[in-house]
């Protein structure tokens, strides 16, 4: 088994289309040149030394993110539930040093995935997460994405943070409106609580901008990276304003694995790519390009897709017929989708796929579709 770039060979020498990247995580392809080299040249210089002791390596990646985003404050994790568990205890911890201890619940919405965490269990609440895990963690309301109003008027004052995905992934490639996240951004602004990004798939150029909240024009207070950021080397981070991340003494958190040599050298090199000039205006293109390509198969092929969702390489087909069966028939043409809630088949291609690669997509989704359609 091996990757090259958009494409994965199997153990039995077939290779396949690759537009599920690892849930989002190959962002830069598989075997890519720059990442190998960023990890070979660690490899031989130091692997760990403890977070006791500073990491060139993460202090050179935690500069490049303050530079680059709205953060000041970076915290190192393994895995995306890492740094949502470490963007509610951040949150709960500022009010707690305030002396506003009853300020710790935090809100978050129907749908969401954060982790598999008890903390990221009990935030999402959803059935297929949290059966036969009970009890849960206390202090999360759920709330309906729908009524915009009901949000405005509840009571924040034992409120620390609002949690959510700006593009919802395993709920089914859910775009928050833009609106709706300013409307967010006010309410926290007014009732002095924190906005927490989860930005786990959704960020590192998915959306065609680095973050997909970039989009509604605003600034979050505290934000969860992890899959892309490592290029398919488990790397994540938490980042956070000055002032959102003033609780985290040192003492407070930390993490043994967390922003290791090895994993920062691969994230330093994916952000040096993801941040070249033009590389998010390509996203963006191609994700123009891939989009009109899903538009057209959805138009002409209404009885197994109803709609394309999403932005930039970040897109879902909402099917009409079961979306395993589509993953099925699309691996039979040596095309890797993968499924997500609400019957919605993710497309998530490395950001840097050829538009060679998304014209050859194109021609697999058409004879899947063809396959399908013969057997209905
Ligand atoms: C994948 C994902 C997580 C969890 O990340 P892990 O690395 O699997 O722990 C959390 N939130 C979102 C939005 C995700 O897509």
């Amino acid at each position: 088994m091996k990757g090259k770039g958009a494409w994965l060979e199997s153990t039995d020498g077939n290779w396949y289309l690759d537009l599920a990247s690892g849930i989002a995580v190959n962002s830069l392809g598989h075997a890519n040149l720059d990442l190998i080299e960023a990890l070979e040249k660690q490899a031989k210089l130091i692997w760990h030394t403890s977070n006791l002791y500073s990491i060139p390596a993460q202090e050179d990646l935690a500069q490049i993110l303050i530079d680059k985003t709205f953060a000041d404050k970076v915290f190192f994790t393994n895995s995306g539930t890492e740094s949502i568990e470490c963007a509610i205890k951040m949150a709960r911890k500022y009010y707690y040093d305030k002396g506003e201890i009853r300020k710790n619940k935090i809100l978050t919405f129907e749908g969401s995935f954060h982790g598999r965490s008890m903390a990221a269990i009990s935030a999402s609440r959803a059935e297929k997460l949290t059966k036969g895990f009970g009890p849960l963690l206390s202090g999360f309301d759920v709330l309906s994405l729908g009524n915009f109003e009901l949000i405005q008027s509840l009571d924040f004052n034992e409120v620390c943070g609002i949690l959510i995905e700006p593009i919802q992934g395993e709920g089914g490639i859910i775009s928050i409106p833009a609106n709706f996240l300013k409307g967010l951004r006010k309410i926290c602004n007014d009732n002095d609580v924190l906005l927490i990004f989860d930005e786990i798939q959704s960020g590192i150029g998915r959306s065609g901008d680095f973050f997909a909240y970039e989009y509604a024009g605003i600034s979050p207070d505290i934000v969860a990276v992890a899959k892309g950021i490592g290029g398919g080397f488990p790397l994540g981070c938490c980042l956070a304003t000055k002032e959102a991340a003033s609780g985290m003494s040192v003492g407070t958190h930390g993490s043994t694995f967390g922003g290791n040599p090895l994993a920062c050298a691969v994230g330093g090199a994916v952000l040096k790519e993801i941040f070249s000039e033009g590389f998010l205006d390509s996203v963006k293109q191609k994700g123009k390009k891939l989009r009109a390509n899903l538009k057209k198969l959805v138009l002409e092929n209404p009885t197994i897709f109803s709609s394309v969702r999403g932005r930039g390489l970040m897109l879902g087909l909402k099917c009409e017929v079961d979306n395993s069966k589509i993953i099925q028939a699309a691996y039979d043409n040596n095309l890797l989708l993968v499924p997500a809630a609400d019957n919605v088949v993710r497309v998530l291609p490395p950001l840097n796929i050829t538009y060679e690669e998304i014209s050859i997509a194109a021609e697999r989704f058409e004879n899947m579709v063809e396959d399908l359609v013969s057997k209905q």
